[in-house]
């Protein structure tokens, strides 16, 4: 923490505070062996909606389970109904400045690896490379039964044709690509099945109730015991996927370094935290260790 002096100085010993952490901040990215941590903090300057405001407070709408998902034929449906017209924001989001400024900083050498717990691909849009999505991804689609994997592209234009007219609208989508319908719009919708075994269809990301693959799990330990620094973008931390990481690399003497709108669960455990937009930030970041 920074002294803040008695009498009227308070700005000035701010300002040298921030200026000497970020100062710290550039030179362990400018060291190398980067690990970044990301979450939907990341994407919603591309206009993908966080489930938890800058408060932290839940929004209305409540993610799918995959208790219920499985259980329930029904909820099946009002899912891809609502995902089939969520999946449209998606597929038009395109990276921001954030996503452009991880991808750089991987070019230049200095990431050793990207986990992110977002499902929408930016990252890759923008040109990252090798990027453990921990929740999977909303382009692609996994059979519950033979588990063959199609991409999402594929069963759209399934969708599309199983549902000639059916034109809902909805003008709430959330982060995982779900977009509010109302009920006789979800009971006109149609699924589609397999076109392998005529299984049941999941989009291929970890719903809420669900364990992220436990390989995929010992692949991020892995990374972030090797890593220099562990940067964690735009993640509140609330969820223990990601958060366990952070505890990982608290553990072994490894920085931890957070940038956030908002404070995070992880905060206690960083050696800096930046509360800040993490466009202009990330972008500052990479113009400063050039
Ligand atoms: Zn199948």
């Amino acid at each position: 923490m920074e002294r803040i002096g008695h009498h009227g100085c308070v700005t000035v010993a701010r300002d040298t505070g921030i200026a000497r952490r970020w100062g710290m901040l550039t030179d362990l990215v400018a060291d190398g062996e980067v690990v970044i941590l990301s979450g939907a903090g990341l994407s919603t300057e591309s206009g993908i909606p966080d489930y938890r405001g800058e408060t932290g407070r839940r929004r209305r709408a409540e993610p799918m389970t995959y208790q219920t998902f499985v259980s329930s034929a029904s909820a099946r449906r009002r899912y891809w109904a609502r995902s089939h017209l969520g999946w449209r924001h998606i597929v038009d989001a395109s990276p921001n400045a954030g996503h452009r400024a991880v991808a750089e900083l991987q070019r230049r050498g200095l990431v050793a690896g990207i986990i992110t717990q977002n499902v929408d691909g930016l990252h890759q849009a923008a040109g990252a490379d090798g990027v453990i999505e921990l929740h999977g991804s909303l382009h692609r689609v996994r059979c519950l039964t033979c588990c063959h994997r199609t991409s999402r592209h594929a069963l759209d234009r399934r969708l599309r044709a199983a549902n000639p007219g059916w034109h809902a609208r909805s003008r709430v989508i959330n982060p995982d690509g779900d977009a509010v319908l109302a009920d006789d719009e979800v009971e006109s919708f149609r699924t589609v099945d397999c076109g392998g075994c005529g299984g049941v269809l999941k989009p291929d990301v970890v719903y809420f109730g669900e364990n992220v693959p436990p390989s995929r799990v010992e692949e991020c330990y892995a990374l972030t015991e090797r890593a220099g620094l562990l940067l964690v973008l735009g993640s509140s931390l609330t969820v223990m996927s990601g958060y366990r990481f952070v505890r990982r690399a608290a553990a072994r003497s490894i920085p931890v370094v957070i940038i956030n709108q908002g404070p995070t669960r992880g905060d206690g455990e960083a050696l800096l935290t930046f509360d800040a937009p993490l466009g202009t930030t990330l972008t500052a970041l990479v113009r400063s260790i050039s």
